[in-house]
């Protein structure tokens, strides 16, 4: 389980996160869901690492690991770009974070290999990155942040880059890589549809706070603030 408390995030003099907590459960699938600006980027790279909080905490199980840097939080992240390295092979790119960990060349290919399987791309290992299609790509970032068998994942926007099609498709698919692995997910977006499909529970962000977190049902019969009903009344 994670659990965030009282983080304050500035930007310069802008308040970005404004004294908030956040309890994520052990295996369960909790997204971010929140108008454009409201801070769920910033929150979940605070929580990936790659931004600094100015106060709070967080904790995993019983660490602390607001200083941890991000390599060693065992926490796999996708990146709204997917920030996949384009000279490099599907291949290199996925054995990254492997490499970053000092794992032996043998169990790397194997490792890789499973998340090939996994994300449906066996076979593609040799090809160039910027010789992918966008889905393809998006399901290469997927295999980079699973492969070292984190057991928190956090994805910003996965899917914001996909056809209508493809998205649906791959809202199925990783809800049932998340069933299937059962690992901690963090999931970033501002879609309230594929918010209420995919989570066990949403936490509503405003203004750099979370105004409720709850399950998509609880959120649609008894919404607590008005931006709550407006917000998810939107996706009737
Ligand atoms: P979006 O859905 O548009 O990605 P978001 O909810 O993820 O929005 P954030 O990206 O976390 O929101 O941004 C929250 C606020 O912090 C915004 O007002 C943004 O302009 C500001 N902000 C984010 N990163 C920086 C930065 N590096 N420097 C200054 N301001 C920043």
């Amino acid at each position: 389980p994670i659990s965030m408390r009282r983080i304050e995030k500035r930007f310069g003099s802008v308040a970005v996160l404004r004294d908030l907590n956040l309890d994520v459960e052990a295996g369960e699938f909790l997204t971010l869901l929140g108008p454009s600006g409201s801070g769920k980027t910033t929150l979940l790279m605070i929580l990936a690492g790659f931004v600094r909080a100015n106060a709070g905490s967080i904790r995993v199980g019983d660490d602390e690991i607001i200083t941890t840097p991000p390599h060693k939080r065992n926490i796999g992240m996708v990146f709204q770009n997917y920030a996949l390295f384009p000279h490099m092979n599907v291949f290199h790119n996925i054995a990254f974070p492997l490499k970053q960990r000092g794992v032996a060349a043998a169990e790397t290919a194997e490792r890789v290999e499973k998340a090939l399987d996994l994300v449906k791309l066996q076979g593609l290992g040799e090809r160039r990155v910027d010789q992918l299609s966008g889905g393809q790509r998006q399901r290469v970032a997927l295999a980079r942040a699973i492969v070292f068998e984190p057991r928190i994942v956090l994805m910003d926007e996965p899917l914001s880059a996909l056809d209508k099609g493809l998205r649906e498709h791959m809202q199925i698919e990783l809800r049932s890589l998340h069933r299937r692995l059962g690992m901690t997910t963090v999931y970033v977006t501002h879609d309230q549809r594929e918010a209420i499909t995919m989570s066990d529970r949403i936490a509503v962000m405003n203004g750099g706070r979370i105004e409720q977190l709850d399950k998509p049902e609880t959120l649609y019969a008894t919404p607590q603030t008005r931006f709550v009903a407006g917000f998810i009344g939107e996706s009737n």
